[in-house]
């Protein structure tokens, strides 16, 4: 899925706009999904509409090799191409609330790298709370399949070489301010059991197959 390159097309929700409801409500989504992801698929492509030598790369190679992109391209290419590839993620993550609970590996990695899923919980809530300003957290898995949750700021990724991200949750103001205002902690704690569990595992069995 992240092997597409220049035109980047918008990629329809997987799910209705009111399938994420009562968390997240239908004007919500459409406002996100239709005018801000939209927005930045539109500004990536008038960047690179400039540079014909960057058009063969998909956006993992383009993020993962801002330094070695013409300057004028570095900044423009970080955050539209970032919240591109960011907003992809956060959206195809999310399903129906359905009080899911992860399992297989994915499971027992989590009570090996953070004692429990409640511990999880608990952390990665700590970690959207916690974020100055905009931005998003992660729950990542190393090479190793070692799981850590990882704050970013702006449209900023991991460094996507060494980590696989598995979800991530989106602390724009954007994201929720139209449903929760000013209450991230309740958009976050709602944002629990929209997790698909079932393509974080899918992410993250992958991750151990090219285990050495
Ligand atoms: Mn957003």
């Amino acid at each position: 899925m992240k092997d597409e390159t220049y035109p980047f097309v918008v990629r329809p929700l997987p799910y209705e706009y009111d399938a994420l409801m009562p968390v997240l409500d239908a004007e919500v989504l459409s406002f996100h999904h239709d005018r801000h992801y939209k927005t930045y698929v539109d500004n990536l492509n008038s960047i690179l509409a400039d540079y014909p030598e960057l058009q063969q790369k998909s956006l993992k190679e383009l993020l993962t090799g801002l330094n070695r992109l013409p300057a004028a391209a570095r900044i423009p290419v970080r955050n539209n191409g970032g919240g591109v590839y960011n907003h992809e993620l956060y959206f195809d993550g999310m399903r129906s609330p359905a009080g899911q609970m992860p399992s297989g590996a994915l499971m027992d990695a989590m009570e090996q790298d953070f004692g429990s899923y409640l511990q999880w919980k608990e952390q990665m809530q700590q970690a959207a709370a916690s974020l100055f300003g905009s931005g998003w957290a992660w729950l990542v898995a190393d090479e190793d399949g070692v799981l850590s949750i990882q704050q970013t700021a702006n449209q900023d990724v991991p460094d996507l070489e060494l980590y696989t991200p598995l979800f991530l949750v989106d602390v724009w103001e954007h994201a929720y301010y139209l449903q929760y205002q000013n209450r991230r902690g309740a958009y976050v704690e709602g944002w629990f059991d929209l997790i698909n569990w079932k393509k974080a595992e899918r992410r993250y069995d992958e991750v151990i197959r090219r285990r050495k």
